[in-house]
């Protein structure tokens, strides 16, 4: 239920323009520094703008992501304690609805 709310809400135009925007300034994977052209070409995929943490979601600043290509993305979501970052995010949506 929460991943779907993630899922719709990264769907939604603000997300698609703030990615847009981050993927202009920084057109190449910021660990690897693969292109957006090659990623496309070797990855088969767009980078990924990747979310740090999730304590600003829906207003996402520069600080708060990073961008990614598919490779490092998803050694960043199998090594970098996929569960707990889920947890941090249900734990931070909470807060958020709280008005906290
Ligand atoms: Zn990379």
């Amino acid at each position: 239920m929460i991943r779907t709310e993630y899922e719709r809400y990264l769907q939604g135009s603000h997300w698609q323009e703030f990615r847009n925007y981050v993927i202009r300034l920084h057109p190449s994977c910021q660990r690897c520094r693969m292109s957006r052209e090659m990623a496309l070409e070797h990855l088969g995929q767009d980078l990924n703008v990747h979310h740090r943490h999730y304590k600003t979601l829906g207003c996402e600043s520069l600080q708060d992501v990073e961008v990614l290509c598919r490779r490092c993305h998803e050694e960043e979501t199998f090594h970098g304690q996929f569960w707990v970052t889920l947890g941090e995010m249900y734990a931070d949506m909470q807060a958020t609805k709280a008005g906290r």
